[in-house]
Order: C-alpha cells, then sequence, then structure tokens
C-alpha cells in the first residue's frame, strides 16, 4: 500500500541536501563548538555560519538569534523569560491569543499560577484574533502579549504587524510563534516589528529537535537554561552543531523556493477541494487566505477520530488538529475559539499538503476522502 502523507503541519521529512550538509558533523567534524582547539574552532564556524544565515534570512543581527531545542522551548523562553522580566518592572498582565499552541498555551497557565494576570485575546469565526478587542485589552500594564503568525490547525493568518504596534505603543513586549507561519510566509523582524520570535527546523524539512529563539537587541530576557555561556550565556548546553547547521540550510532553502512551493501547494489545494466538493455537508473551518498548505475540514455526521483510523487503514496520514493533542479527547481549543460547538469540533480534520505531494497523491487522497466519508455516514 502506498503512503500518503498530509500530515505536513505535524512535521515534514528532513531534505536530502539538509542531511547532506549536517552528516560531517555527526562524524569527522563531532567537536564540541565551545572547545578552543582547532576541532572544536571548526564546529564553532559551522554554529557561527548557521547563525549569520539564519540572522539574515529573518533581517536580524547574529546576535539576536539564539538556538534551542524547537519550537516548544523557544515558546517557553519567550513567554517566561520576556514575563518575568517585565515583572520588575512592574507589569503583570499577560496576553495570548486563544489559539495558541499548548506551548504558549500551558506556559501562559503557569504564569497565571504564578500571579500574573492572563487575559486571552479571543478571536472571530474565521479564526483570527479581533483587533477591535484586542485593542481594548492592551493597556499600559501589559507585560508580554503572545500572537501567532499563523494558526497550526487551520493555517489562518494573524494581523501579527499590526498587534505589534499596539503593543509597542504601550511598551508591552510582542512575542510571534512563527512555526507554521515560516515555510509559507517570508519573515523580516524589523517590517514586523516584534521583539521575540520563534521558528522550529522540523517544520521546514529541517531536523526534529532544533529550533531558533529571536531576541531583539535591548529587549530584557531571563536566562533560560543554567549552565555554561553557550547562547550568550543565556542558554547553557553543549551545542547541536549538526541540528543548527540542517536548520539554517533548510530555512535557506525554504526561502529561497518559497514562491515556487506556495503556487504548487495552491494548485494542489484548489485540486484537493474541487474533487472533494460532491460531498455535501463540508465546509472549512478558518480564513480562505490562510496558509497554502493547511485546509481543515468540518465534515457533518462524522467523528473524526473513526475518519482519521479509516484512513490511515487505507495508508492516508492526517490529523485531527495538533499533533500535541492527539491523545487528548477533548475538543481542539483552537476550533471551539472560532465558536464550534464540541460536536463540530470533533467531527473536524486537518490536511496538511507538503511541497513533494504529487497530483497523483491529491486525487487519491480525495478519492478516499469522498469513500471514506460516505461509508461512515452510511454506517
Ligand atoms: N508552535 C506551533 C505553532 C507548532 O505548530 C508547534 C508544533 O507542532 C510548536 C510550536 C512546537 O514545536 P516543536 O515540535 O519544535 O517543539
Amino acid at each position: 500500500m502506498e503512503r500518503i502523507y498530509f500530515d505536513h503541519a505535524a512535521t515534514t521529512s528532513l531534505d536530502p541536501e539538509v542531511l547532506e550538509k549536517m552528516l560531517p558533523y555527526f562524524s569527522a567534524e563531532y567537536g564540541n563548538a565551545d572547545s578552543l582547539h582547532a576541532l572544536g574552532r571548526k564546529a564553532m564556524n559551522a554554529v557561527d555560519e548557521a547563525r549569520d544565515k539564519v540572522a539574515q534570512l529573518l533581517g536580524a543581527k547574529p546576535n539576536e538569534i539564539y538556538f534551542t531545542s524547537g519550537g516548544t522551548e523557544s515558546d517557553n523562553w519567550a513567554m517566561f523569560g520576556g514575563a518575568y522580566a517585565q515583572r520588575r518592572l512592574g507589569r503583570k498582565k499577560v496576553l495570548v491569543s486563544a489559539i495558541e499552541h499548548h506551548a504558549v498555551m500551558a506556559s501562559a497557565e503557569k504564569l497565571s499560577e504564578d500571579g500574573f494576570d492572563v487575559q486571552y485575546l479571543p478571536v472571530t469565526a474565521s479564526g483570527k484574533v479581533d483587533l477591535d478587542l484586542a485593542k481594548t485589552l492592551l493597556t499600559g500594564d501589559t507585560a508580554l502579549v503572545a500572537v501567532m503568525m499563523a494558526n497550526n490547525e487551520t493555517g489562518a493568518i494573524q494581523p501579527v504587524k499590526e498587534l505589534a504596534t499596539l503593543a509597542k505603543e504601550q511598551g508591552s513586549l510582542f512575542f510571534t510563534d512563527c512555526v507554521q507561519a515560516a515555510p509559507y510566509l517570508p519573515l523580516n523582524v524589523g517590517e514586523l516589528g516584534v521583539d521575540t520570535l520563534a521558528l522550529s527546523a522540523h517544520k521546514f524539512y529541517g531536523p526534529k529537535g532544533c529550533g531558533v529563539l529571536y531576541i531583539k537587541n535591548g529587549v530584557k530576557m531571563d536566562r533560560h537554561i543554567l549552565g555554561g555561556e553557550q547562547e550568550r550565556g543565556l542558554r547553557g548546553g553543549t551545542t547541536n552543531v549538526p541540528a543548527v547547521v540542517g536548520l539554517a540550510a533548510a530555512y535557506e532553502k525554504t526561502v529561497r523556493t518559497m514562491q515556487e512551493t506556495n503556487r504548487k501547494l495552491q494548485r494542489l489545494r484548489a485540486l484537493f477541494l474541487e474533487k472533494i466538493a460532491c460531498l455535501d455537508g463540508v465546509c472549512i473551518n478558518g480564513d480562505e487566505n490562510g496558509l497554502p498548505a493547511i485546509v481543515n475540514l468540518q465534515i457533518d455526521g462524522v467523528e473524526n477520530s473513526a475518519f482519521l483510523y479509516k484512513m490511515d487503514l487505507q495508508g492516508v496520514c492526517l490529523a485531527a488538529g495538533s499533533a500535541c493533542a492527539s491523545a487528548s479527547l477533548k475538543p481542539s481549543h483552537v476550533l471551539t475559539a472560532m465558536g464550534l460547538t464540541e460536536q463540530k469540533a470533533k467531527s473536524s480534520v486537518r490536511f496538511s499538503f507538503g511541497k513533494d505531494n504529487t497530483e497523483e497523491e491529491i486525487l487519491r487522497g480525495a478519492e478516499l476522502t469522498v469513500e471514506t466519508v460516505r461509508s461512515l455516514r452510511n454506517f
């Protein structure tokens, strides 16, 4: 049975060109980047090059780029590091959008337990943060605002630039999780006006377990991992040189090929939607102008767990939403924040396409979707 992978929002395969660039740092060039001898210096050169490359791609300075173990760690650091540093300046309010990833949501809950006044920014029915409501909630006592660039379940793109401007007017820190946006949207920290920004390599055909936190120069952030002097003393721990090299190579290729990839994904997405249009009782959760890779479908009369199970048996890899919540029986917090009932949220499925999907896979995937929905409805 051929496997069809439509779960690129959960993770992507490692690009063979990226793997090629990583391989020497697992073997011949195994030095610790902090060792002063030649082998160590060679590793540090590779890390410096990677940092320069990522900085250039984001429009940042190299000393504003911090390598982490992935999106979750970057999110945690941005939330805790930013909020605690701001609390010492007398600010205690934290605003997060109601549709953030669990890495941000769980951090916000912990901040609330630690005495912060955490409030959630509501979203519209199409899954975008409501700017008017945000304006009323964002006041001068706000320490930190966290709104992702694009949502991982619906692909809805958020008004980050506008929100970052509002935050700046109030002297609040602004953090954006760009983990899902990075493969599809050009990102420039200056244009966005953000203070901190997170990336994760495995969402753009890089290795798992490696991410970035951009921290604008001058922004006060608490130390995150106590240990050695790595990452300018803020995040201790021996640098994962192969992963950092892979992250930079993968991001460079992603940005270089972005337009072409997006055009392909738009075509594939439209083809998929055209082929399933024969089904009634199906609608899209989210915004028509969201990320080109993601389609979140609400399928009346179908429970998503049964649908995913049947599709998996036929070789199609799909998800109901965030992989981090796939063991949970709760309906998606993203979809319920958009106003869906629990039942409608539980009949929603996320298709996320990728650069290597073919037209044949889309046609076969759509055909299996139609058959499976019909058979579940008859049952
Ligand atoms: N933020 C978003 C929006 C995500 O989609 C994910 C992963 O699904 C993460 C953060 C976590 O990233 P990582 O898997 O690198 O920890």
